[in-house]
Formats: structure tokens, sequence, C-alpha cells
């Protein structure tokens, strides 16, 4: 038994984020919701608060485990591994944290399209492997400046990469489900249309179940043979397979991805590709923002223990 009142959740807590949660209340700590079980009766019964972190899912069965729970507190903006409807139904409090990743994330994407247009991994690769001296010069790539760029889900962060493209001289279009204030920004009402208009792809939705499959095969069809497909948001929102598919078969151009269906174990089809350029879901991972991420966190949950507004509330 411990007399704690903060549960931390998830495998990925640094040791600053785990000592900054730990300082402010008595916790204990479980690498992922599945552990939660293994728990006993008067440590459940004292927790009312949830730090969490990672992916796993988080869902009514686990909060059932803690009869005085009144919050989670995410790690992150993205919070689809948390039932938020079993929370709210349990009168639970969901928070996350927008806004504070917007840059990083927004960068990472510039830095995606960029790497695969002008294919700087396989330029790396020629450097260090000495094909080079041995070859000669690469064959040539793909102009980024002044192409046409799409942005599916013209959220905070889609927002944040189209305001970077714009310093590209990029022709900007973008799908929401309803047309926004822009600064002139071409809108499509559908995800085709908008594939069919532009050089490179941006997915910058949301996910979980509403979002699944949102980039499907027709969306990459009208894309077409030159086109980019770039993903910071999560591996649901885009047909993996049909993803695969389109590549490996080159009835779309490329892609970049951060994110994926089966992270850390991602479909060992993307590893024989050469048209792609893959990161280990890194986009709010710089010390700047994930500081920043994990003060948000800490803010929720004093918030809610001190019984004032959330400054991030979900649900
Ligand atoms: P946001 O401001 O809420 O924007 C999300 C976009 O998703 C909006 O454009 C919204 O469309 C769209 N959307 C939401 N529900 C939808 C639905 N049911 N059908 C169609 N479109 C829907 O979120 P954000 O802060 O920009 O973050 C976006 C996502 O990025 C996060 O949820 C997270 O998964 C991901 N992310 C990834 C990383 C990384 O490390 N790679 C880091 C941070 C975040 P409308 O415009 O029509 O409302």
């Amino acid at each position: 038994m411990t007399d704690a009142t903060l549960l931390l959740c998830g495998a990925g807590f640094n040791d600053e984020e785990r000592a900054r949660l730990s300082n402010a209340f008595p916790s204990v700590h479980v690498d992922g919701p599945d552990l939660m079980e293994g728990l006993d009766d008067a440590t459940r019964a004292g927790i009312r608060a949830i730090a969490f972190k990672g992916h796993k899912p988080l869902g009514g069965a686990q909060m059932d485990l803690f009869p005085e729970l009144g919050i989670i507190a995410n790690f992150g903006v993205g919070y689809d591994a948390i039932d938020v409807a079993a929370a709210t139904a349990r009168g639970v409090r969901v928070t996350n944290t927008p806004d504070v990743l917007n840059d990083d994330v927004a960068d990472l994407a510039v830095a995606l399209i960029l790497a695969q247009a002008r294919r700087m991994v396989v330029g790396a690769d020629r450097v260090a492997s000495g094909r080079w001296a041995r070859e000669g010069e690469m064959p040539l790539n793909r102009k980024v400046s002044g192409a046409k760029a799409g942005i599916v889900g013209l959220g905070r962060i889609g927002r944040e990469i189209a305001n970077r493209l714009t310093a590209f001289k990029m022709d900007i279009h973008y799908h929401s489900r309803s047309e926004k204030e822009t600064p002139g920004w071409t809108y499509h009402a559908d995800p085709v249309s908008l594939a069919g208009a532009v050089d490179f792809l941006i997915v910058a939705l949301v996910g979980g179940e509403e979002t699944r499959n949102y980039v499907g095969r027709e969306v990459l069809q009208a894309l077409g043979p030159t086109g980019v497909v770039v993903n910071i948001s999560r591996g649901t929102t885009i047909d993996e397979a049909a993803l695969l598919d389109a590549l490996e078969a080159g009835t779309i151009g490329g892609a970049a991805l951060d994110v994926f269906l089966n992270e850390p174990n991602i479909d060992p089809r993307f590893l024989a590709l050469d048209n792609v350029v893959l990161q280990p879901h890194q986009g709010s991972g710089t010390v700047e923002t994930r500081r920043a991420m994990a003060e948000l966190q800490l803010a929720n949950i004093k918030a809610f223990v001190e019984g004032t507004a959330l400054p991030t509330p979900v649900n």
C-alpha cells in the first residue's frame, strides 16, 4: 500500500518528467494500462488522477479500477488512446496538451517534405557508403519551392504547416469538414479533389475511429504517380495497406511518414522501399516542447486537485 494520489501511466516518461509529477503529488508508476490491475486495492483506492503517456488503449475497465479517479491528464494533443466517452460516462475529466507542440510538429512536416523530395536520406547514404566517389552525382530529384501543397485537416498543426509552406512560395490547398478563414488558400470539400490538385498531400487530422482510413485508395490514386504523401498525424488516418500497395506499384511518387499503424514494429514492407522517408514518431520530440507539454499536463492535474478551471480540457 502507498499514500499515492497520482498514477503515472506509461513507459515513456523520462527522469525529468517523472520527477516533476512525483514532486508535486505522492505517486506510483506503471508502464501501461494493462499493468494497472497489478496495483493493490488500497493503492488503487487512493488514486485521484492519472498522468498518461503513450499510445496503449486506456478504457472504461481500467478507469473502474480507481473509485476516486477524477482526471486523466494526457501527455500529448492526440488522445485517441483514451476512451473519452467512457471517461465522460464516469464523470472523469480528460485533458491534453494542445498548441505547445504545433511548431515542432509543423517543423518536422516541412523537414519530411524536403527530405523526401530532395532524397536526403538517399543522399546521405551515397556519401557514407562511398558511392558518391565511385558513381558520381545523384540522380536529379524534385523541386519543393513553388509546388502545390494540400493539407488534410486544417487544425492547429495543419495551419502551422501551411504557414511555413507559404514561405516556400507553395500554392496552399486544404480539406477540412468546413471552409476556414485563410489568407486565400483553396478549399476542397472532399479529400479526393484535394489530392488531385496537389503535389504534396500532408495529413494533419486527429486520430481515432472517426478518421480511420480517411486517406484511402481513392485519395492515393488521385494524388498520382508523382505525388508525395506526408503523415505526421496518426497511422490510422491513412489506409496503410493501400499506401504500401501504391508505393510498391509506383502509383504514387513517395511518402514521408512519422506515424504508423503498428508502432514501433512497423510493417516490414516499408523497409524494402526506396521512395520513403521514415521517422520514429518524433513530431513533438524536442527538449523544449516536451518540457512545455509536461508542464501543461501537470498544470491540468493541479487545477483539478485545487478545484479551479482546467487549462486544456477535452471533455
Ligand atoms: P486539431 O486542431 O484538433 O485539428 C485536427 C484536424 O482534424 C481538424 O482539421 C479537424 O477537422 C480534423 N478532424 C477532427 N475530427 C474529424 C473527423 N471526425 N472527420 C474529419 N476530420 C476531423 O488537432 P491538432 O492539434 O492540429 O493535432 C492534430 C493531430 O496531430 C493530433 O490529434 C495528433 O494525433 C497528431 N500529432 C502528432 C504528433 C507527432 O508526434 N507526429 C504530435 C502531435 C500531434 P475540421 O477542421 O473539419 O474541424
